[in-house]
């Protein structure tokens, strides 16, 4: 606290990040990371980029990176929104496209970063409780809003909403928007981009963090309707102008251009997921069904945060999240093969002793 604060920052509660521990030999299966490097043409491109033309400002718009994700996915260019991080898409959205004319809507479990927005910009939020099966539950989101928002799948749950769930909800809701936050869409869910021409007010938001291997490399982006996206545009050129250096943009391009590499090491994470989630039921535990490269967990008779600090003093870090639905739970990110047979070995001890 300091009397040079501007007095809105006293009031701040900001978003806490999973830790990112110094120690080197641990296994780190706490922030969703990918367990292994990117694609090596990545690291390619950053080389060819790290060059003197560094002295040069980096493209504002990242056109080459826009036209990737157009290739990638099949749309516009005028259609995508690069970011540094979709947590900088994320807020930007919140500032260009949700309104104060009612609440935000998301649900009562899911990526906390959302009420940290919304508070920051001043706009009033308002929690949908998931169903019992941990399920966003779509008929509850048919009431006034200044924008719904949730990720799919869902986070911390690992659980996605089929397409046509979404569709249903956007044919209800045509006056504010829509975001669905596909931060895990490519470990096995349907994306809503194929549905962006169709709903004007639909904005998906996208992030090379997880299934790209590049959570250092700070980019995100959103796809929606050109008039969405130019909102989002006149809102990050009134904050930073520049916010992709030359390396990201490279990068980043590179990885989407990488199809081959992507393709594989999805699939393999995909069957990590499901081996460890096969180990997991062995030891009792209860598994929610995932999507994701996450797996929320709880066991009838562990307590999960005493497993936490159990398997942390094996060298193990995952997540949990201290809240009255969640507290049961672990989140565990998938690894690689051996890190998820050691995971269970470990919980299979705890659990026994
Ligand atoms: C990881 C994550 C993000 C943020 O991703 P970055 O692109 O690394 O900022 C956004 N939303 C959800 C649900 C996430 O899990």
């Amino acid at each position: 606290m300091s009397r040079f604060w501007n007095p809105m920052v006293a009031g701040l509660s900001p978003y806490v990040p999973g830790e990112q521990p110094s120690e080197q030999d641990l296994v780190k299966l706490n922030t969703n990371e990918m367990p292994f490097g990117p694609s090596p043409r990545v690291i390619e491109a950053i080389h060819a980029a790290a060059s003197d033309a560094l002295r040069l400002y980096s493209d504002p718009e990242s056109t080459a990176l826009k036209e990737a994700y157009a290739r990638a996915l099949g749309i516009d260019p005028a259609q995508v929104f690069p970011g540094n991080g979709s947590d900088e898409v994320l807020a930007h959205t919140f500032r260009a496209l949700f309104n104060d004319s009612a609440p935000i809507l998301y649900p009562d479990i899911t990526y906390s970063f959302y009420p940290v927005y919304c508070s920051f910009f001043g706009l009033e939020a308002k929690t949908v409780p998931l169903t019992d099966g941990f399920e966003i539950d779509l008929a509850e989101y048919r009431q006034p809003n200044g924008g719904i928002i949730f990720p799919n799948p869902n986070a911390p749950t690992g659980i996605a909403l089929p397409l046509a769930g979404i569709e249903a909800l956007l044919q209800d809701n045509t006056d504010t928007v829509v975001v669905v936050d596909e931060a895990y869409v490519d470990f096995g869910a349907e994306s809503a981009v194929s549905l962006i021409d169709r709903y004007p007010n639909l904005l998906v938001i996208q992030t090379l963090s997880k299934s790209r291997a590049l959570a250092g490399l700070r980019v995100g982006a959103a796809f929606g309707d050109a008039e969405l996206i130019e909102g989002l545009q006149r809102v990050k050129n009134s904050f930073n102008s520049y916010p992709l250096d030359r390396l990201a943009q490279a990068g980043a391009t590179a990885a989407l251009d990488d199809q081959a590499w992507f393709e594989t090491r999805r699939d393999e994470i995909m069957a990590n997921r499901e081996a460890l989630t096969v180990g997991l039921e062995g030891l009792g535990f209860e598994v929610l069904p995932s999507m994701a490269n996450f797996v929320f967990a709880r066991h009838p008779a562990g307590e999960a945060r005493a497993l936490q600090q159990g398997l942390r003093a094996e060298g193990i870090v995952v997540r949990h999240f201290d809240k009255p639905r969640t507290r049961d739970f672990l989140r565990i990110t998938v690894g690689t093969a051996d890190q998820c047979e050691r995971v269970v070995e470990v919980l299979g001890g705890l659990l026994a002793a």
